[in-house]
């Protein structure tokens, strides 16, 4: 019965930017529990690849959506796709996300906007056709992937800590509207993973050493380490569980 609350099996599951990075992290996480999966991007023949790539590992069905999630009437007529030939999906997963840095006096509005609509508009785009469609069922799973800057700024990356700290209230507000539907929407907020995103950052001997004296566990993160947070957060185990913003960050937050 407890290992069956965990169980995704006969799922789907959508997440974007599952490509590469954390999101095919997730993706992966979300099949190994059994989930069929959409996987999504902008470059087809890296999805196409994966897609096969993931199928094989886990035989699960995998199928693919490709738009920009910045674009709202593109995602819209591409999730229409999805629904309409795939399925409504049980599970969904905003990743997709970029970083943009600069001091606050130095930000270029392009970069304000890119920011802001990727981390965060974007949630409001690609969820809506999703929830409706999961309110009619009766049934869903939204995980809005956040950053331990939804709760603690840093410098340099204002326009990502304020898209971010819009993601954790979105969920907040999606899970006031939504959780008479039975649908739950919560954050699970990564501390610092040694990722593509974050090259730069792992290279620099400074920033390495202030990630690992600033957080308990001494060690960036691993991308695997969130799996279990989202295999919750996207199963039965969470029925009752919405609004909630998870942090997994070695327990950077919890200290000063
Ligand atoms: P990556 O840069 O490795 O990957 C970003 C992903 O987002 C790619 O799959 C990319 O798709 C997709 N994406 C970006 N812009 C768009 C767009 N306009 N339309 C469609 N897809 C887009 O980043 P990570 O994997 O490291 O980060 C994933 C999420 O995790 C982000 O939300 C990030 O903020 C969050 N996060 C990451 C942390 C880390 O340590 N890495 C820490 C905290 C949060 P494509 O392949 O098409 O480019």
């Amino acid at each position: 019965m407890s290992a069956k609350l965990f169980d995704l099996s006969g799922r789907l599951a959508l997440v974007t930017g599952s490509s590469r990075g954390l999101g095919n992290t997730l993706a992966r996480g979300l099949a190994a529990a059994g989930a069929d999966l959409v996987l999504h991007g902008r470059d087809a023949d890296r999805v196409r690849r994966e897609a096969a790539a993931i199928a094989g590992d886990y035989g699960v069905k995998v199928s693919t959506t490709l738009f920009d999630v910045t674009d709202r009437d593109g995602a819209a007529r591409a999730l229409d796709g999805v629904l309409d030939t795939v399925g409504v999906p049980d599970i969904l997963v905003n990743n997709a996300g970029i970083q943009s840095r600069a001091p606050f006096n130095e930000i270029e509005a392009k970069n304000w906007d890119a920011v802001l609509a990727t981390n965060l508009s974007s949630v409001f785009y690609v969820s809506q056709p999703i929830t409706r469609r999961m309110a009619e069922r009766g049934s869903g799973k939204v995980v809005n992937i956040g950053s331990v800057v939804t709760l603690l700024a840093r410098q340099t990356v204002v326009p990502y800590t304020a898209a971010k700290g819009g993601v954790a209230m979105l969920s907040k507000g999606m899970a006031a509207d939504l959780a008479r539907f039975n649908v739950q929407v919560n954050t699970i907020s990564p501390g610092y993973f040694a990722s593509e995103m974050n090259t730069a950052l792992i290279n620099d001997p400074e920033f390495d050493a202030w990630v690992k004296a600033r957080t308990p566990a001494q060690r960036w993160g691993d991308f695997e380490e969130l799996v279990g947070a989202l295999i919750f957060l996207a199963s039965d185990a969470s029925s009752f569980v919405s609004g909630q913003n998870i942090f997994v960050d070695g327990g950077m937050t919890s200290v000063v």
